[in-house]
């Protein structure tokens, strides 16, 4: 099971209530963990601009520097109510971002291995998830789209950018009965994908339209100046 998280007492905890009973909640979000996460996880902290913090529990995406956003509160806890966690798995997230999903999946799972390209971000996201204690994450900065063979085999893959199709590797990387959720199509509109790894092959499931930023790497869309 994952470490326990001593988060401070916030300013924010009615604004992340209304958020769960608002946005959360209607939409269907139903897995007890995933709202207890979304309830705990003080999302504020990691939106760098102290002036959005208002806003941070808004529902709608925001900015995060070098052109890269935290995703809408409502597609975080879709994403992880996809992938079924029960505490005892090794996860594997590409695109840490901020860092916000990381931390919500740090709550679920027992481990989390986590990609970012850029580096300012990686570090950024670093210092906010130590200051709240998550401690079963590791962070490595490189290409996701290449996975993290020496941490695989995964039980779960959460891919937070748009990819213009799976990347083998991804499904090499999973634990048969492991899920993968990725948004998959082109720049400027894609389709949330559920992938279940089984024995026999791969089940994919088309879970809702989506909007992502690119993953840019060997794998994904190779030229990240267009979007
Ligand atoms: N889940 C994040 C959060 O909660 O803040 C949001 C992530 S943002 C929508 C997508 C992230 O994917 C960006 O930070 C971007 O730099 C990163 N990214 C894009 N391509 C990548 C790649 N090949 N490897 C690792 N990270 C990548």
């Amino acid at each position: 099971m994952p470490p326990p998280k001593i988060i401070e007492k916030d300013n924010y905890v009615r604004v992340r209530h209304r958020m769960v009973e608002t946005q959360l909640i209607p939409r269907g979000i139903k897995d007890k963990r995933v709202i207890e996460a979304m309830l705990t996880i003080p999302r504020h902290l990691f939106v760098p601009e102290e002036a959005l913090w208002s806003q941070a529990y808004s529902d709608f995406p925001l900015p995060i520097g070098e052109k890269q956003t935290i995703s809408q509160p409502y597609m975080v806890a879709l994403m992880t109510e996809i992938l079924e966690l029960k505490g005892s798995e090794k996860v594997l997230e590409i695109g840490t971002g901020s860092g916000y999903q990381t931390a919500v999946l740090s709550m679920l799972a027992e481990k989390v291995c986590s990609i970012e390209r850029i580096s300012l971000l990686a570090a950024r996201a670093r210092k906010v998830l130590d200051s709240i204690n998550c401690s079963n994450v590791v962070i490595r900065i490189g290409d996701g789209t290449l996975g993290w063979p020496e941490e695989a085999p995964f039980d779960a893959i959460l891919v937070t950018a748009a990819a213009p199709e799976i990347p083998q590797c991804y499904i090499e990387q999973l634990n048969v009965g492991g899920r993968l959720v990725i948004p998959v199509g082109d720049i400027y509109t894609q389709v949330l994908t559920k992938v279940i790894k089984t024995a026999k092959g791969v089940i994919k499931q088309e879970m809702g339209g989506c909007r992502f930023v690119k993953l840019v790497g060997r794998y994904g869309w190779t030229n990240e100046n267009t979007y």
